[in-house]
């Protein structure tokens, strides 16, 4: 194995990171090589260990090298790594389907793989206004998606996105939509009043914008969107690729209120952090819109090389036959509410600390800052790495989001450790401006 600061002069030579500004990358203390993990821990090249606070940006559920996914994943592996879904099938894609479909919200019958969270909401887009356009209707050509919404970096996701840092630079690349207040389903209504017939879909992350900072929907809104999207005769595309797979403490954040959309984006969760997989769940009213013969060209036009990789396919089998046998969300209930206690104890009463949000397993603490230059978020990060855990922030909201088998002991531990990092970089913070 070649030594860590070898590894990390050659990052710094030949990388570009993601979301990274690589002039710092390339100047602050070197990075952290992650050699090997287990459970939820992850271990770097020189031995330490740290807390997976956030799941590997957002993805693992049942911990890291879990014998069943690995041997699922291994088992595959000796039959075929790849092999495409343009005019094949294979047993993973189509067992992965069946199983994906009977815990998802009712009336979702189909499944269409791709290989990321952003393709996952590119097919939804394309899908709806195809669809659309194959029933006659040519001017449904908008979108109605939310403030501060996140639905990844391809160019269409980001069409519907609504973080500044991230989106406005690219407007002039992208198609218009309109921007709905989350939360505010009076101010939907009057957009669909206005524009309703020239919108093909409404498009949003149920209950919790997670890149905007762990922002929460208020009870009912997401329920009081899908009626809305009935009366007008609009679709509805819920982006669950963040809230799927047991993060707000049950399997889809549409449970909470009994919703079903049209179209349904999944990613991260669905091969249990393993591999890149992601699917857009389509009911068998939209399905039906895109049958003809082949010369009608009602086909939908899409598909990645990797779409439906057999290894990912498996990975993500093994991981929902888990959320079963190991009784994932069962036992991730009495977590959530020791997740809730410790926070409301350690982290909320600290006096950096602006407000706490929790739904199920994603948390975002706001810290106060007034010059978000200071890179507080990013400094309780490193004092976290010091202390054994990696968390990853959003501007100035310091994120957790550990696997759901995370145990009682280590999630307690995660807690303190961001606790006691937002205190010591409060202190500095203080001492730096007095
Ligand atoms: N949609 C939501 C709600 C997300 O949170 C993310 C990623 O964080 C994406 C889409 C994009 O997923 P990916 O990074 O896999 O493309």
């Amino acid at each position: 194995m070649r030594a860590t600061a070898e590894l990390a002069t050659a990052d710094r030579r030949h990388l570009w990171h993601p979301f990274t500004q690589q002039e710092a990358w390339c100047t602050e203390e070197p990075p952290v090589v992650i050699d090997h993990a287990e459970g939820t821990n992850l271990y770097d090249t020189d031995g330490n260990a740290y807390i997976d606070g956030v799941s590997s940006l957002w993805c693992n559920v049942h911990g890291h090298r879990h014998p069943a996914i690995d041997a699922a994943v291994c088992s595959q592996l000796g039959r075929v790594a790849h092999s495409t879904m343009l005019g094949l099938s294979h047993e993973p894609a189509i067992e992965l389907a069946e199983r994906l479909l009977s815990i998802s919200p009712p009336g979702l019958t189909r499944v269409f793989y791709s290989d990321s969270g952003s393709t996952s909401v590119e097919v939804a887009l394309k899908m709806a206004y195809q669809w659309w356009v194959q029933r006659g209707e040519r001017g449904r050509t908008g979108f109605i998606c939310l403030e501060n919404a996140y639905h990844g970096d391809t160019l269409g996701a980001v069409s519907v996105g609504g973080i500044d840092t991230f989106h406005s630079l690219y407007r002039p690349l992208l198609f218009d939509t309109w921007q709905s207040p989350a939360g505010d389903a009076e101010r939907l209504a009057e957009l669909l009043r206005r524009h309703g017939d020239s919108v093909a879909a409404v498009l949003l992350e149920p209950l919790v914008q997670g890149a905007a900072g762990m922002l929460m929907q208020p009870p009912g809104y997401l329920r009081r969107v899908r009626e809305l999207c009935d009366e007008h005769g609009v679709l509805l595309i819920c982006d669950e690729v963040a809230t799927g797979f047991g993060r707000t403490g049950r399997m889809f954040a549409c449970e909470h209120e009994a919703v079903s959309p049209d179209l349904l984006c999944v990613g991260k969760g669905l091969t249990g952090g393993y591999l890149p997989l992601a699917a857009t769940l389509t009911s068998e009213r939209i399905y039906e819109g895109f049958l003809g013969r082949p010369d009608e060209l009602r086909t939908f036009f899409h598909g990645h090389t990797y779409t439906g990789n057999p290894l990912a396919c498996a990975a993500g089998i093994a991981t929902l036959e888990l959320f079963e046998r190991e009784q994932t969300l069962e036992l991730l209930q009495p977590k959530i509410e020791l997740l809730a206690r410790t926070l409301a104890h350690r982290i909320a009463i600290l006096p950096a600390v602006a407000e706490v949000r929790q739904r199920g397993f994603m948390v975002g603490i706001e810290l106060l800052c007034e010059d978000p230059a200071a890179g507080l978020g990013h400094q309780v990060a490193l004092a976290a790495r010091r202390r054994g855990a990696i968390i990853r922030p959003l501007g100035d909201v310091v994120v957790l989001m550990p696997p759901l088998s995370i145990s009682e002991a280590d999630l307690a531990r995660l807690v303190a450790i961001t606790a006691s990092s937002i205190a010591e970089v409060a202190v500095g913070h203080l001492r730096a401006a007095a």
